[in-house]
């Protein structure tokens, strides 16, 4: 892409404003701290703006995400205050070829439950223990510069089976250190577009300090990225050749 790439950061930022245990992890939110990692990972060539549920249309205006190329999502405790209309907007644009991140909490999201067709429910334990994160696609562009494992000291478990449907390609794969696994990085094509949902991201954790969690979502902002091309016309289609003119 020769312009920059443009990325909106949405945060439901209440977290941050109730619980002074995630305010001190994050003191410029969840939002600010994922910046903090995408800017670290690469110096320029992207455009960073910042979202979150407060403002007015949730600052996902159409004039917003019709400039955003990946949009990336954390949300938690307030999914049903995101507006229908707005979650209808999001939708749209990835089928336009939007790309979208889909962090932690935000597997219960509108936005995700809406494009995946299912619950997506899951099996959850918050007891701060290890998880590990094994790459099981070594090629994809979104374990670039990943070892063959990332490691997180503490986490919330998430476990199986998680209700989504097959991914289209599954990168990461978790274990955690009380026996659940989970299938923590998944991507899916819908429309022109494309989704990553990337599993860790609880707020009382500093796993948005992590430079290989940073490196991944840096990752997975340039595979999700628009590629350029047109989109394709559905309509009515008159044949490219004359139907029957070479029969003898
Ligand atoms: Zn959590």
């Amino acid at each position: 892409m020769d312009r920059q790439l443009r990325v909106t950061i949405w945060n439901e930022n209440r977290h941050e404003q109730h619980n002074p245990a995630v305010a001190s992890i994050y003191p410029q939110g969840i939002h600010g701290a994922i910046a903090a990692l995408l800017t670290d990972q690469v110096q320029d060539g992207r455009f960073i703006r910042f979202a979150t549920l407060d403002e007015p249309e949730h600052g996902l205006t159409v004039d917003v995400l019709e400039q955003t190329d990946v949009l990336i999502w954390w949300g938690h405790a307030a999914h049903g205050e995101v507006e229908n209309y707005v979650v209808d907007r999001e939708q749209q644009r990835v089928l336009q070829g939007m790309g979208l991140i889909v962090l932690h909490s935000g597997h219960h999201s509108k936005i995700f439950r809406k494009l995946m067709g299912t619950t997506c429910n899951l099996k959850w334990r918050n007891a701060g223990e290890k998880e590990r994160l094994w790459v099981v696609t070594p090629g994809h562009p979104i374990a670039t510069g990943v070892g063959e494992f990332v490691e997180l000291p503490h986490e919330e478990m998430y476990g199986e089976h998680f209700d989504i449907p097959e991914p289209d390609e599954l990168v990461f794969l978790s274990w955690f250190e009380g026996g659940e696994v989970f299938r923590s990085g998944c991507c899916y094509y819908r429309g022109a577009g494309k989704i990553f949902y990337f599993r860790p991201g609880h707020e009382t954790y500093p796993t948005y300090h992590h430079p290989e969690i940073g490196q991944i979502i840096s990752n997975a902002v340039s595979w999700a990225a628009p590629i350029q091309r047109e989109l394709p016309q559905y309509q009515h289609t008159p044949p490219l050749e004359p139907i029957g003119a070479k029969q003898p």
